[in-house]
């Protein structure tokens, strides 16, 4: 089997999704995805990964994926040329599957597990939406006048956290991911947050505990938005509540000052999406400054890399907790990854983000039944973009090779 044309997908309706499909001689297609800046990481496929990958056995993953993870530079972060390489290894394991007839999760190993738990993150329908723009510029909070719709769950934690709570419970998630620092984080540039910020910001968790008591775990985001001194006041103000995790409280530039906050609270430190490949999260690991490692498989370096993340973790004794904040392709192959890792956690998901738009892009998502997540049956992913999406007047399609 050969690769015969690399082709790259968006849509302007979701300018942050990119979806790469590698079509072969055999007629299988592979497909693969990632997010954010999707011009540019279209611009690197077709100019520095097509020309390489055109003509090459789809099946040598490990091989492609060291070539474009020893990239001259980009090597070491999460960059276009890494989420390129993301993207492309996700339509390799694709392919891989397709072409023996077995899900991603069994070719990896098998399955430590039949369902993983998943947890919601509180975003709703337009949350990351428009192109990048950091912070809560781009919340995509609904106007006023707009109906109300079940999963708006942002103005949810916003409102009222603890009917939010008992949404979820009703549906069986018992963990729900909620960032109410953000706004207070910006104003101040991350140095400080006054006693106002702070209760408004508290009120969530309050409504949360009185709804449901330690019925539900508050996973706290904090978007890497602040500096050390007052991200530690922050911790020390929230321990009362029991929060499961604080996440990125710190940019991930300097992993003594998360260390230095890590040994300041007993709540678990989850870090990071921000990081990618084994060399970027070493030093995360030895200097003991996460509790879970948070990794997305879009961005780290693909499934090949994230499997050797999750076990590098493993080996210090630290649980896996996969990122999905982005789209329906990335989160299909988190799951695989997640049914297989035996140090999974619990998986990231967007119920506003997967009961509306992730549905209508892809012909299956991984099913979620009481708060677990399985991956689609079928082979390889177990999903495929929806027929005609191309045909779009939104689309931009671009090819390289032989493309159809
Ligand atoms: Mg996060």
């Amino acid at each position: 089997m050969k690769i015969t044309a690399v082709e790259t997908l968006s849509l302007g309706e979701f300018p942050n999704v990119l979806w790469v499909q590698l079509h072969t001689d055999a007629g299988l297609v592979g497909l693969g995805e990632t997010f954010y800046a999707v011009a540019p990481v279209a611009a690197h496929i077709h100019e520095t990964c097509a020309p390489y990958l055109l003509g090459k056995d789809p099946l040598r993953i490990e091989a492609h994926n060291r070539h474009f993870l020893d990239t001259y530079l980009g090597f070491n972060s999460v960059g276009v040329e890494m989420r390129a390489a993301s993207a492309i290894d996700i339509a390799l394991w694709d392919l891989f599957g397709q072409a023996s007839g077995q899900p991603i999760y069994q070719l990896l190993g098998g399955a430590t597990r039949d369902k993983v738990r998943v947890y919601n993150t509180c975003a709703g329908y337009e949350y990351v939406r428009k192109k990048p723009v950091q912070g809560t510029a781009n919340f995509g909070l609904p106007a006023k006048r707009e109906p109300k719709r079940p999963y708006e769950d942002l103005v949810g934690f916003r409102t009222d956290a603890g009917a939010l709570a008992e949404s979820l419970l009703e549906m069986g998630i018992r963990g729900m991911k909620i960032w109410p620092f953000d706004e207070a984080a910006e104003a101040s540039r991350g140095t400080d947050i006054s006693p106002a910020e702070l209760k408004k910001a508290l009120r969530p968790f309050e409504q949360i505990r009185k709804a449901v008591g330690d019925r539900m775990d508050i996973h706290v985001e904090f978007h890497s938005m602040w500096q050390l001194p007052v991200a530690i006041r922050i911790a020390k103000a929230l321990e009362p509540f029991d929060p499961y995790w604080y996440e990125d409280p710190l940019k991930m530039s300097n992993l003594d000052a998360l260390a230095d906050y890590a040994r300041r609270t007993d709540v678990w430190v989850t870090a990071s999406e921000t990081l990618a490949t084994r060399w970027g999260f070493r030093p995360l690991f030895e200097k003991q400054a996460a509790s879970v490692c948070m990794l997305d498989v879009g961005w780290a370096g693909g499934l090949s890399e994230a499997r050797k993340i999750a076990a590098m973790a493993e080996a210090y004794h630290l649980p896996v907790a996969p990122h999905d904040c982005t789209g329906p392709v990335l989160l299909t192959a988190s799951v695989h990854l997640s049914m297989h890792c035996p140090n999974t956690l619990v998986q990231e998901m967007v119920r506003a983000f997967y009961y509306d738009w992730y549905g209508k892009l892809v012909t299956a998502l991984p099913p979620v039944k009481n708060g677990q997540i399985t991956a689609p049956k079928g082979p390889g992913l177990g999903t495929r973009l929806q027929p005609g999406l191309e045909k779009r007047k939104d689309a931009v399609r671009r090819v390289s090779g032989r493309g159809k």
